[in-house]
């Protein structure tokens, strides 16, 4: 099955709005395994659409589009594809009705022209919207080929896409697609790519990587005639990638929506442990990293957020001759951090953050970016050693990112990398 993506709007075009839609949605194709060939933007303009629509369905089965489906003059998605097709767009009952709920639900008033919207060709299949009054549609165009409707906000299109789309699109396939998500965290992608290239080149099942800040998350996805067949041939190939790279993968999910923090949080609650923060540059991102996966109450139990210099001996008692013999920015400042955290609080381990952010107060000797993460136990304490880069916002999100690896591979038992970069 080859699909293409169509976004229609002339904010796309002016750059207004970034075409989130067709990041999202070619996302969940090629993770369905659709091929995808062509993507295309165009404005608001009935010629350019119609001439855009021909080109898509000239090339592939599915079409989806995204936007114009409001019920003002320039929402012309709908009668442009219905033109095509050769048809009327008639009223559809269940759509009115919805629209009318969905007005009653905001207290608006219903305009003639708000109808519009529950209008589709005879032949459509509807897509509700319990996020906005537009419905989407899988329309028929004739010759097998289909363009499917959906709406322009991204908080309406990706719930309508996931929870009608992808399984109607499985279903076309008559295959079953599972995907399992890799997370990786304290390996650059170019390495992760020259372990597992081999891997990389087979179609069936599937791994590809991409990355986001300062991590690497592979898609293993297996299509089968069955769930059972495709979890055969997903389960090697992950236990392969796991073998290959060791204890950078932090997590082995369903969705790809688990975090570093949920990893950290996961490993301390596993080993009973409790954890105490505190951080510098971070200014409580740590803490609030743990705290925003639920069930963190059995495992955090508090932290100190200890920005001016001073705040450190007053919070955590690190010693003030350290701040001064060693510099504030400094390994010992970090263990004394974490020490103090840990025994001011009495928790199992305790992490610490210094380091500068920037722009300003770089030196030859302690460039911006430069970091040190501390990790105190009952019985152990050392700290790593992070030159990092970027501006100030990725500087400490990546800071965030090592403590609450530092924390997990602690937690685990496993060795720390006491410099690592990123
Ligand atoms: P529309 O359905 O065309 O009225 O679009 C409604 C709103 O959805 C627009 O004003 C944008 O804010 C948003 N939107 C439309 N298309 C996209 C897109 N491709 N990516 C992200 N947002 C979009
Ligand atoms: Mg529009």
């Amino acid at each position: 099955m080859i699909a293409e993506i169509l976004c229609i709007g002339t904010e796309l075009l002016m750059g207004q709005v970034l075409n989130t839609n067709a990041q999202f949605l070619s996302r969940r194709l090629s993770a369905l395994g659709v091929s995808q060939y062509h993507q295309t933007v165009v404005g608001d303009n009935p010629h350019r659409l119609e001439e855009a629509y021909r080109l898509a369905l000239s090339r592939a089965d599915v079409v989806i589009t995204s936007g114009g489906l409001g019920p003002t003059v320039d929402d012309i998605t709908k009668r442009i594809a219905a033109g095509i097709a050769g048809k009327e767009l008639v009223l559809f009952p269940e759509a009115e009705e919805m629209v009318r709920t969905r007005f009653q639900q905001l207290h608006r008033e219903l305009t003639p022209n708000n109808l519009s919207q529950a209008m589709f060709t005879p032949d459509s299949t509807l897509l509700l919207n319990p996020n906005g009054t537009a419905p989407g549609a899988i329309v028929p165009m004739g010759e097998g080929k289909v363009v499917i409707h959906l709406p322009g906000p991204p908080a309406e299109l990706q719930p309508m896409f996931i929870s009608q789309v992808e399984p109607w699109l499985s279903r076309q396939s008559g295959k079953v697609l599972v995907s399992r998500y890799i997370s990786i965290f304290g390996m650059g992608e170019a390495e992760v790519d020259q372990r597992l290239s081999d891997l990389e080149q087979v179609f069936n099942p599937s791994l590809s990587p991409y990355c986001s800040l300062a991590e690497v998350q592979l898609r293993a996805t297996a299509c089968a005639d069955t769930p059972e067949e495709a979890e055969n041939l997903l389960a090697p190939l992950v236990e392969e990638v796991r073998r290959r790279l060791g204890d950078v993968v932090y997590a082995v999910s369903d969705d790809d929506g688990m975090t570093l923090a949920a990893a950290a949080v996961g490993a301390l609650k596993e080993k009973g442990w409790t954890v105490a923060t505190a951080e510098s540059l971070t200014g409580g991102m740590i803490s609030a990293a743990m705290v925003d996966i639920s069930g963190a109450s059995s495992v955090v139990r508090g932290g100190f957020v200890t920005y001016q210099t001073d705040t450190k001996t007053l919070l955590v008692d690190v010693p003030a001759k350290t701040i001064e013999d060693c510099n504030v920015v400094s390994a010992e400042v970090a263990l004394a951090m974490a020490k103090g955290a840990r025994s001011k609080l009495d928790t199992d381990i305790a992490v610490s953050a210094t380091g500068l952010a920037g722009p300003d107060g770089g030196t030859p000797e302690r460039p911006v970016g430069t970091v040190y993460v501390g990790i105190a136990t009952r019985d152990n304490a050392f700290a790593l050693h992070l030159p990092l880069s970027g501006n100030r916002a990725r500087i400490r999100t990546v800071a965030m990112k090592h403590a609450l690896n530092a924390l997990r591979l602690t937690a685990l038992g496993k060795e720390v990398p006491k410099v690592a970069g990123g």
